[in-house]
């Protein structure tokens, strides 16, 4: 597959559709030569925002660990907010903070195709947590929560946007979100020919 085919999964999370972002954060794609070959407005239950995360162990983990380096970063004690430090249980709240938020409010679901896109979106974006997120970034320029911010206040890390982290959780999320529905094809002026 020539790299220029490669797709990932975007969603625009409810605080970025709610501070009026989602022409800026589409902007952003675009005009890195990135094209939208997808993208639609829709407000999903929380048992289908449950098939999106992942559940295994392995995620969860991740998750808590992310969490616990920010907690470590500021000197501020997970088992304040989360009554225990194991990082699984960490993780599977967070996930439930997570299913609570992305359910609460209309979000925009997107595909982009382009040179390395899974990568290049995920830079585009910037890292999970706001406050760490370098300017220049949709997460470093919009946002400033951390995870601490967000765990006393028992909600989920408002950082704007989600991307797939690798080719093969793109597919997963575009067959997911987008089923049978159309993903386009067309060629960009100067990018395609
Ligand atoms: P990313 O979205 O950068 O791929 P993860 O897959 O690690 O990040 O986490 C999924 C989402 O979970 C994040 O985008 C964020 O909204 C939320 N999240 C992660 N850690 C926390 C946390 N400690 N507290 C609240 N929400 C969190």
């Amino acid at each position: 597959m020539n790299p220029k085919e490669e797709k990932t999964f975007v969603l625009i999370k409810p605080d970025g559709v709610r501070k009026g972002l989602v022409g800026e954060i589409i902007k952003r794609f675009e005009q890195r030569d990135l094209k939208v070959v997808a993208v639609e407005m829709f407000h999903p239950s929380r048992r289908e925002m449950d098939g999106h995360y992942p559940k295994d162990e392995k995620w969860l983990r991740r998750i808590g660990e992310k969490t616990m380096a920010n907690y470590v970063k500021y000197g501020y004690n997970v088992k304040d907010d989360f009554g225990t430090s194991d990082l699984i249980r960490i993780g599977k709240t967070v996930r439930s903070w997570l299913l609570d938020f992305m359910s609460s409010a209309p979000m925009v679901k997107v595909v982009v195709q382009g040179v390395h896109a899974v990568d290049m979106v995920r830079k585009i974006v910037g890292p999970t947590m706001p406050n760490t997120a370098e300017m220049g970034t949709i997460r470093g320029d919009y946002s400033v929560d951390s995870a601490v911010s967000a765990n006393i206040e028992k909600r989920a890390v408002f950082n704007l946007v989600h991307a797939s982290e690798t080719p093969a959780e793109a597919k997963h999320e575009i067959a997911h979100w987008f089923g049978k529905k159309p993903v386009f094809k067309y060629k960009r002026f100067g990018v395609d020919e």
